[in-house]
């Protein structure tokens, strides 16, 4: 089947047997995102997290000495 990405728009065609394909002619109403996009998304959450968790750190420590 064909699916277009949510965030590029791109076409993309998937094998109709995979989980994902499934999952989205069951329920429509699923966004589809290419692997683009996803890796896009999984590197800036990551370093989301990485710079979340340096403030975390910084305020600790600053916790400790004062
Ligand atoms: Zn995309």
């Amino acid at each position: 089947m064909r699916v277009k990405c949510v965030l590029c728009d791109a076409i993309k065609k998937i094998d109709d047997e995979t989980s994902l394909a499934k999952r989205l002619r069951n329920r429509p109403i699923h966004t589809f995102m290419c692997d683009e996009c996803h890796s896009r998304i999984t590197v800036k959450t990551k370093k989301h997290l990485a710079s979340e968790s340096f403030k975390l750190y910084r305020t600790m420590e600053k916790n400790e000495l004062f």
